[in-house]
């Protein structure tokens, strides 16, 4: 399996907040092009925008998995223009209102516009200014967070568009050892992770149809996944791992392997669907055993999952651990990860975490004709078991 991490380190440096995900479905769009990938993936959007890139090499009619994870990060967007040329700005996705203090924040100056969600681009067309948090008004309700933010250098007042993309002023990803930090991994490293499980499959010719979903604004509340759900733009028979990044857990930290998430804050998932992926882990494990893997519920957030399982989809979750959950730098952080203020921090997750992944969702995706979505296996097994070894005895020593 490559450990190339140009992909995965693209993806993380494109500029993307909630609703404005064109700069990363274009990326998306160029790396299906690729001439290796353009006759095995096929890409389709939906209504709203979400993509769907198709491998489709099983039996017509085959059951289908549906891999999924989302374009956006919590995120700024420009509104308006003060007359000082300041920028109002609305600040999108779950970050507390005093890690903005003292922050810097970078804007995205296109040199082109992308038609969204059809243009491709392998690196988008212009470049960052600085700016940084004047003043930030705490969210009332589910309303967004407001924020003012200084005139960008280099630009006019007045040069600034409504709708341009700010983000965190942290550097191109980088990598400390085995540990990826990036402005953002929530979730464009889940979404890294969709892409290296369809190469794996292409290598191996596996004769399986996946279906990796991604899903624009997350953060706002599951916009995306509720509009796939709701509409019903995939069969309502869909079995659907969600593929996530979420807050590292005492019981569930960073380089203990990819994590099992038997649920999140508000729900948890599948139990036929975890036990597949836990019953397949354990197989990777048996036969290599380098390979970690953890199986927990990671209830620091609700994810796109939820969404699905609510309107009866046959959902399951994985997830990597990931460190400076959307950007708040945590206080015993390694001192080389880069940051943006005295609270902002890169994300990271761990390389061996990732790719480790990478490995248990190819395995999961090329046996998925295994799958059944009940219980009749364990429960043939467990009879067989009980029948074998247990009822006799059962009969022999009556108690009373
Ligand atoms: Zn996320």
């Amino acid at each position: 399996m490559t450990q190339d991490l140009s992909t995965l380190s693209q993806l993380c440096n494109v500029p993307t907040a909630p609703y404005a995900e064109a700069y990363v479905a274009a990326y998306i769009r160029w790396w299906a092009a690729e001439p290796q990938r353009r006759d095995k993936i096929f890409v389709q959007s939906d209504v709203v925008g979400n993509l769907h890139l198709l491998y489709q090499s099983g039996p017509p009619g085959h059951a289908e998995l549906v891999l999924e994870a989302h374009l956006d990060p919590p995120g700024f967007l420009v509104e308006n223009i003060l007359p000082d040329g300041t920028l109002g700005a609305i600040f999108r996705g779950g970050v507390k209102p005093s890690c903005f203090d003292r922050a810097s924040v970078q804007i995205w100056y296109p040199e082109s516009h992308l038609t969204f969600p059809h243009d491709t681009a392998e690196r988008p067309a212009g470049r960052w200014a600085p700016t940084r948090v004047l003043s930030v008004e705490p969210a009332s309700g589910n309303n967004p967070l407001r924020v003012v933010l200084a005139r960008p250098e280099g630009h006019a007042a007045g040069g600034t568009p409504p709708g341009s993309i700010g983000m965190w002023a942290l550097p191109e990803a980088l990598t400390i050892d085995r540990l990826f930090a990036a402005r953002v991994c929530d979730d464009l490293a889940g979404v890294a992770v969709g892409l290296y499980v369809l190469d794996e499959l292409i290598a191996q010719s596996a004769a399986v149809n996946v279906r990796l979903l991604l899903t624009r604004a997350e953060e706002v509340g599951f916009a995306g996944a509720l509009a796939v759900a709701s509409r019903g733009l995939i069969p309502a028979t869909s079995s659907i791992i969600g593929i996530e990044t979420s807050k590292a857990l005492a019981n569930a930290p960073q380089g203990r392997g990819p994590v099992i998430r038997v649920g999140d804050k508000s729900l948890t998932f599948s139990p036929a669907l975890t036990r597949f992926l836990s019953m397949r882990a354990g197989g990777i494990a048996d036969t290599d055993s380098a390979f970690l893997y953890q199986r927990q519920l990671m209830d620091g957030g609700t994810c796109d999952s939820t969404a699905f399982a609510a309107f009866g989809y046959d959902t399951a979750a994985v997830c990597l651990a990931l460190g400076n959950y959307h950007n708040m730098a945590e206080p015993q952080m390694n001192a080389a990860i880069p940051t943006a203020g005295p609270h902002i921090a890169t994300e990271t997750i761990d390389l061996d975490d990732f790719f480790g992944l990478v490995r248990l969702l190819t395995d999961a995706a090329a046996n998925f004709g295994s799958y059944t979505p009940d219980h009749a296996a364990l429960r043939q097994r467990l009879a067989a078991m009980h029948e074998r070894d247990q009822r006799q005895l059962l009969e022999s020593f009556r108690v009373v």
